[in-house]
C-alpha cells in the first residue's frame, strides 16, 4: 500500500533486461470493500425477519403438540431457521474479520474461565451426544489478544470437535507455553478427516461430507473463520488427523 493507493508490483528479469510493472489496484480494492460491506449489511438485514419467523414457529409449537405430523414439519422448519441464523452469524463474523475498519483490541484474557464459558454454552449439544470435554489449561494461563478473535477460534474448534465426535467421545482443550509462542490445541476422538481433504478444509463452504455437515447444522464457514482470526493474531493453525481415530487442531500464537 502506497499512500492510500493499493499497488501491485510485478518484477521480471532476464540476462539483458529488468522490468518493474506497477499496477494500481485501488478501484478493485474499493469494489472488494464495498462487496464486504454489502454482505455484512445484508446479513444484518436478514436477522430481523428471521427472528420474527423463529418467534412465530415457537408460538405454533404449542398448537402442534396434538398433531404429530404438523409437529414434524414444524421441527424441520425450526432446524432450517437455526441453520440460517448460524449462517448469518458466520457471515457477519467473516465480514468483521475482513473489514478494513476492524480494529483489534487486545485485552488480558484468563484462558481457563474464558474456555469454561464457551464449553458451558455448548454443553447442551455435548451432553446430547454424551461427549465429555476435558480442559488441560493451567489456572494462571493469560493471553493478551482480541476477545472476539479468541472466542471465534475456540468456539468453532470446540463446536466441530463435538459435532464430528463419536457418541460418548471426548474433547480435550490444552494449553502450553513454548519458547516463543503459546500452543492451544483442541483434540477429539471423532471420525477424523481423510488425508486428501485436509488441504481444503479451511476454504469457505468446503465440507468433507456435505450432507453430514448440514444435518449437524454446519455452515461450512467455521474453519475459514478460525484461519482468518488466527492470521489476524499473527499466529498459525495446524491440523493432524487420523480417520476413525480423531483430529487435533493446534493454534500457535506469539507470546506477548
Ligand atoms: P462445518 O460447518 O461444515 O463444520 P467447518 O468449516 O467448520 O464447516 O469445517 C469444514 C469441514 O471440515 C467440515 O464439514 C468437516 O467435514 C471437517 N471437519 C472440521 N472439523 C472437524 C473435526 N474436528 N473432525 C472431523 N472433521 C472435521
Amino acid at each position: 500500500k502506497i499512500k492510500d493507493k493499493y499497488v501491485q508490483m510485478i518484477f521480471a528479469s532476464d540476462m539483458d533486461e529488468k522490468v518493474l510493472l506497477l499496477m494500481d489496484l485501488t478501484p478493485m480494492k474499493k469494489y472488494e470493500n464495498l462487496k464486504k460491506d454489502f454482505i455484512a449489511n445484508v446479513s444484518h438485514e436478514l436477522k430481523t425477519p428471521l427472528a420474527a419467523m423463529k418467534l412465530s414457529l415457537e408460538t405454533l409449537e404449542e398448537e402442534c403438540k396434538s398433531n404429530p405430523s404438523a409437529g414434524k414439519f414444524l421441527k424441520k422448519a425450526m432446524e432450517r431457521v437455526r441453520y440460517m441464523n448460524q449462517l448469518i452469524e458466520d457471515l457477519i463474523t467473516l465480514s468483521m474479520l475482513e473489514s478494513v475498519n476492524f480494529q483489534m483490541r487486545p485485552v488480558e484474557i484468563k484462558l481457563l474461565p474464558f474456555t469454561k464459558k464457551i464449553v458451558s454454552d455448548l454443553s447442551e449439544f455435548a451432553e446430547k451426544k454424551g461427549v465429555i470435554i476435558n480442559l488441560d489449561i493451567p489456572e494462571n494461563a493469560v493471553l493478551s489478544v482480541d476477545e472476539k478473535m479468541l472466542h471465534a477460534i475456540l468456539k468453532n474448534l470446540i463446536d466441530n470437535a463435538i459435532k464430528y465426535n463419536r457418541e460418548n467421545g471426548t474433547v480435550t482443550v490444552s494449553y502450553r507455553e513454548l519458547k516463543n509462542e503459546v500452543e492451544i490445541s483442541v483434540c477429539d476422538t471423532g471420525i477424523g478427516i481423510p488425508r486428501s481433504h485436509i488441504p481444503f478444509i479451511f476454504e469457505r463452504f468446503y465440507r468433507v461430507d456435505r450432507s453430514r455437515s448440514r444435518k449437524l447444522g454446519g455452515t461450512g464457514l467455521g474453519l475459514s473463520i478460525v484461519k482468518l482470526a488466527v492470521e489476524k493474531l499473527n499466529g498459525e493453525v495446524e491440523v493432524e488427523s487420523e480417520e476413525g481415530k480423531g483430529t487435533c487442531f493446534r493454534i500457535y500464537l506469539p507470546k506477548r
